[in-house]
Order: C-alpha cells, then structure tokens, then sequence
C-alpha cells in the first residue's frame, strides 16, 4: 500500500493542531491561520491525485473539482479582501453556513452512491447526521448572518418553542427511520434534508440580541460535527480530525459563551433561547444625562491614578483601536495605570475585542477579562467606554424583563466616575435602554468614537 497519502493527511492533521494552538493568542493568530491553510492544501491536492474512489480508481472529474477549486478561491479571496472590519462576523457565520452545505451535499451524494442497500448501520448513521446537522447549520448560519447585517431581526409568534421541538422530533424520527431502513429511497433523503433547513431558520429566527454569541458558536460545531461525518464516510482521517477539532472547539466556545451569558446550554437549546419575548425597557431610564467636553474628560483621565478603557462594538465601527492605544500610550506618559476590560460577548463575534486591540498593538496582558477587572472597578477613579452598551447595562442585572437579565456585566457604575463615547442615545444590539448613561456619576462624550479618542488624545497632550 503506498503510504504517502496517510502521510500527507498525517502532516495535514499536525498543522491543524498546531494553527489551532497558534490561533490561542493574537500576536501568533496570523501564522496559525498560513500554517493551518498551508496543511488544508496539502491535504487537498493530496486528495485529488493520490486518493481512490469507491471504484478503486483514482478520482476522475478532476476538470470539475479544479474549476470548482478555482471559481470558490476567487470568491473567497475577493469577499475576504473586500470585507470592512466591523462586517467579519457575518462572513465568518456566511462562510460556517458554506461548510455545513458542503457536509450536506456530502451525504446527498453518499446516500446515491452507495445506495441504501450497500450501506452499513454506522455509513448509514454518518450520512443522516452529517446531513441533518449540515443542513441546520448551512441554514441556521445564514440567519444568523442575515441577524448581523441587520436585515431581519428576531421573529417571535406563539407556540414557536412547541412547533421547533415538534419539528426536531420529527427530524430524528425520520433520520431514525432512515438509518434504521424502515424508510429509504432520494425522495425520504431530501424530505429530510427540507425538514433539517426548516428547523435551522425556525431554531435561530427567535433568538435575541444577548443570545446570538451562543447560537453563533453552536452553529460552529455543528459545522465541525457534519464534516467529521463526512470524514468518517470517505474514511478520510484529515477530514474526521479537522471536522472534530472544529467540532469541539466550537463546542469549547458554545460553553464558554453561554457561561458569559450566565446560562446553563439546556436553557438555552431548549427552553430560554432568545429570552423573554417581550423585552425589557432597560430598568426604566428617563431623567436627564450629563455631557462632557474632551478637555473636561482628558483633564479626569491625566489625572487619574487608573483609567479602564471599556470597548465595544462602536470601537469597531469607528475603527478607532489605533487611536485608543495612543491615549493608552498618552496616559501612561502621564503616570496613570490604563487597562482594558475585555467583556467575552463584546461587539459582534467571539473574540472580537481581543482582535482589534491586538491590530492596535495593545499588549496582551493590558487586556483584563470581565471577572477579573470587575473587583477593580472601585479603585477605579475614570472608566471610559469606548462604544459598548449592552455589556455596561445595569438592567442585566436589575431587570427581570430585559432580554439581557442575568448577563453578567463589566460593572463600570463602580468606579468613580464613568465617561461614555458614543454618538447618541441610541440602544446597542439587544435594542433597549440603558439606564447606566443617567447615573450622577456618568458623562456622556457624544461623537464618532475616532474624532472623540482623537480629542482626548490631543487634550491629554497638552496638559
Ligand atoms: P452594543 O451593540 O450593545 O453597542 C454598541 C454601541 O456603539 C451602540 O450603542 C452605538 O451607539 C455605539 N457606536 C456605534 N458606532 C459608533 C461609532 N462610530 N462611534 C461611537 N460609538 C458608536 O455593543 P456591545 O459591544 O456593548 O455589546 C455587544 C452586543 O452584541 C451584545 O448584545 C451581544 O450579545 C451582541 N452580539 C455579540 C456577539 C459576539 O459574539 N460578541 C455576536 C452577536 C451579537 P450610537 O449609535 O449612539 O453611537
């Protein structure tokens, strides 16, 4: 037997290991990503001229694969140049909700192929479950991505908890039915797969704003999980391990952000997903709110003996990561202790907060994670929030009725004094109020986060 697929595939597997360890921290995330890529096309073009198909024969159709190869890069290559920053997380979800297609056409083709008759009970369980979890992750993703470009929100009607449970159970009875060769033939194949897309619009249409990190990441391992199916099919080891690693990192993620979410993953998979239907109000904000001027805030923060920069999804949109490490940079010159308190469901996907600040250069120890910078929020003399919203509102953890009660929060009313940076009064992505900006102790610095750091910078120069 001629040993130097399995030997590719084996060199293919460690780079994915490695890339993943790599991807562990910002300043090596980069040359994990080439490494992990580097073994993927190995593991590619390993597969179309060394690998056999089910006839013993080398693949043909190469003409089509190398098209299909070709076509797809172009289109990657140019989507991912073209992509702003603050619009990854839609072509993140996009691309996860591509690779669960590709797992569910998979099996499709598996199923014609090997036809019921030549298939084992284990090649017939892989070939549902990659289907079924391929499809709700191919359709589930593409909600999800419409969600973050915001052009359809969350879509709530009666009884929806009841008809997804139904809907799920009758997916696995039919998978069930079908692996058990109780029912067969394309046409049961493609009832499925119609019923498998259906759950995964119904299962993320109603989820809310505060849910989405966690439905986000669950649709990542499912990703994961339908290509280890497919891996286990073509019995094609490169293609079980990545799909498991994805798999279980995702799972790793799933179970990180429900923790940040203050949520247990039963809840949330059966019974809570996208909280309370009605929505809170945000703990009943009113009253007035104070303004400050950029020479006003920069004479509180040079004068401080800590600063917590606090930064949100708005620090994304204004692209302001550089500027915000200069006034890191300005302050320090002055004497005061700056750190960055890092929320794990902060902007717009996992990790978010973390990626831009380390474009910036800002060293990594600088970044605090939530419970850690918490217990330091009263020594705390300015906390500037830099374009974050939901994960500063009060309501988490006051109100009953918000669909963010029980978030845990970055506790910035703790500190001395607060120092907000946003354009207006408007509400961040769960769309409620927050009564944090009406607090005596908080000040609001309204403008582009950019132009406002941009001031501060300036400001704190001068003093
Ligand atoms: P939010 O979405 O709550 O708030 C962002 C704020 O930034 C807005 O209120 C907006 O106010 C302000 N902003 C926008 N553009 C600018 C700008 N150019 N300059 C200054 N401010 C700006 O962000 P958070 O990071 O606080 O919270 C993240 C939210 O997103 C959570 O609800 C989370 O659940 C959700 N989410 C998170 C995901 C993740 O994986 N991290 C995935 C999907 C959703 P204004 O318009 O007034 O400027």
């Amino acid at each position: 037997m001629d040993a130097t697929l399995p030997i590719l595939y084996l060199v293919a597997s460690i780079t994915f290991i490695t890339g993943l360890k790599l991807l562990g921290s910002p300043k090596s995330a980069r040359v994990g990503n080439l490494i992990a890529a580097g073994g993927m096309t190995v593991a590619i073009f390993g597969t179309m001229f060394l690998a056999k198909g089910h006839d013993g024969q080398p693949l043909h159709n190469l003409e089509w694969i190398t098209g299909a190869l070709v076509v797809g890069t172009a289109i990657g290559w140019v989507m991912a140049m073209r992509v702003q920053m603050t619009a990854m997380p839609q072509m993140v979800s996009f691309f996860n909700g591509m690779g669960g297609a590709c797992a569910a056409l998979i099996s499709v083709m598996e199923y014609q192929a090997v036809g019921e008759a030549g298939m084992s009970f284990g090649g017939g369980l892989a070939t549902v479950a990659g289907l079924v979890i391929g499809s709700v992750s191919f359709s589930g993703s593409i909600i999800a991505f419409l969600k973050l470009e915001g052009r359809l929100g969350d879509i709530r009607f009666g009884g929806q908890q009841f008809v997804n449970n139904a809907l799920l159970l009758g997916v696995l009875a039919l998978g069930g039915a079908i692996v058990g060769s109780y029912l067969g033939g394309l046409n049961m194949v493609l009832l499925l797969t119609a019923a498998a897309l259906l759950f995964g619009i119904l299962f993320v249409l109603p989820i809310g704003g505060a849910d989405m990190p966690v439905v986000i990441s669950l649709l990542n391992s499912f990703t994961g999980v339908a290509a280890a199916c497919g891996g286990f099919l073509y019995d094609n080891m490169v293609m079980l391990i990545g799909g498991i690693l994805v798999g279980s990192a995702g799972t790793i993620l799933t179970i990180v952000m429900t923790r940040a979410m203050n949520r247990s993953l039963a809840n949330v998979l059966f019974t809570n997903f996208g909280g309370d239907a009605a929505g809170g109000g945000g703990g009943g904000a009113g009253g007035s709110v104070r303004e400050l001027s950029a020479a006003d805030a920069a004479v509180m923060m040079a004068y401080a003996r800590q600063v917590v920069i606090v930064p949100g999804y708005g620090l994304a949109v204004a692209q302001a990561q550089h500027v915000c490490k200069q006034l890191e940079k300005e302050l320090q010159e002055k004497g005061v202790t700056v750190k960055y308190a890092i929320h794990p469901v902060a902007g717009r996907m996992p990790g978010h907060m973390n990626v831009l600040l380390a474009e910036a250069d800002v060293e990594y120890d600088k970044l605090v994670e939530m419970e850690e910078i918490n217990p330091e929020m009263p020594n705390t003399d300015v906390s500037i929030v830099v374009g974050a919203n939901d994960v500063v509102n009060p309501a988490a953890k006051t109100d009953t009725s918000s669909p963010i009660y029980g978030m845990p929060i970055i506790d910035v009313e703790n500190s001395k004094q607060v120092i907000i940076l946003k354009r207006s009064m408007k509400s961040g992505y769960a769309g409620i109020e927050n009564e944090l900006f009406y607090r005596p102790n908080c000040a609001m610095l309204f403008g582009d986060a950019k132009d406002s750091l941009t001031k501060l910078v300036n400001e704190v120069k001068n003093l």
